[in-house]
């Protein structure tokens, strides 16, 4: 900075200069973060154009369940589910008449979740609720998370009106891909994800093929078998490192009370080799 400057305008300068590199409250991002490989974009990118927002319809009742899924909360226990690493699951379970309409709650301290049996490819579907009225904005709102194999996180949160970086909004491949469309319902009400997961192999201790994720929100595909990059990071790249054929589902205690209702997954048989 010149010398010369005057006091307050080099206290402005310097204030300036001291901001976080998360943008304003309009273009929320960053603009200090590496470059996605093969993209235009930076990990959490403030000008990466979020998508067109899509009215998926009127929330339905809980999904009927696949007589050959595995129920992993149906409204009635948390007992699929353990503290992540380990001890009693403790979120909030909130009972309901009608049948998987019971919900579960992220309790404050509670910690995220995971399921106590572990899960490689999969079909996945998650009934999850943001809460209202809305609090907070940008991640700040409804925020939580589908992680498969406790790694690779589906974002959960309430992108109704919600302007936020892109790969940061729900349904996105959390800093990696933003869903095509923004198909959100309002808070309050429930909203869908079916989740089609291929886990990533692995060989003498490198990646021999990627993850692939395909996403349904609300009945909108959002996600079409995107290769992942690696494990979901936050403003780093993500990269993978090597892990066994299963792992845990795991939903995220991000600080918010989002609900969720009605999980049940369908282990999928592994694709021919290639
Ligand atoms: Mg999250």
């Amino acid at each position: 900075m010149h010398p010369t400057l005057s006091h307050p305008l080099r206290a402005a300068c310097a204030a300036l200069l001291a901001l976080p590199p998360m943008t304003a409250q309009d273009q929320p991002g960053y603009t200090d973060t590496p470059q996605l490989p093969g993209q235009p974009w930076r990990v959490h990118d403030a000008e990466r154009p979020r998508p067109p927002a899509v009215d998926p319809g009127p929330a339905p009742a809980p999904a009927p369940v696949p007589a050959d899924a595995v129920v992993l909360f149906d409204g009635t226990s948390l007992d699929a589910f353990q503290r992540q690493g380990g001890g009693e699951a403790r979120w909030t379970l909130i009972p309901a008449d009608a049948p998987r309409a019971g919900a579960m709650e992220v309790a404050r301290g509670g910690g995220s979740i995971e399921t106590k049996q572990p899960f490689g490819d999969c079909q996945l579907h998650v009934e999850w609720r943001a809460p209202a009225p809305p609090h907070g904005d940008s991640q700040g709102r409804g925020n939580s998370g589908v992680f498969l194999m406790g790694r690779y996180e589906v974002q959960v949160l309430d992108s109704y009106e919600n302007p936020t970086y892109a790969d940061g909004q729900a349904a996105a491949i959390y800093g990696q891909k933003p869903p095509d469309v923004n198909a959100c319902r309002p808070p309050g009400e429930w909203q869908s994800y079916d989740i089609f997961f291929t886990a990533p192999r692995f060989a003498d201790g490198e990646l021999v093929s990627s993850a692939y994720l395909t996403v349904v929100h609300n009945g909108v595909l959002v996600q079409n078998h995107v290769a992942l990059l690696g494990s979901t990071a936050h403003r780093t790249l993500p990269s993978y490192t090597p892990h066994p054929p299963q792992g845990p589902i795991v939903l995220q205690d991000h600080g918010d009370p989002v609900r969720f209702r009605n999980i049940w997954v369908r282990p999928l048989p592994a694709p021919p080799a290639q």
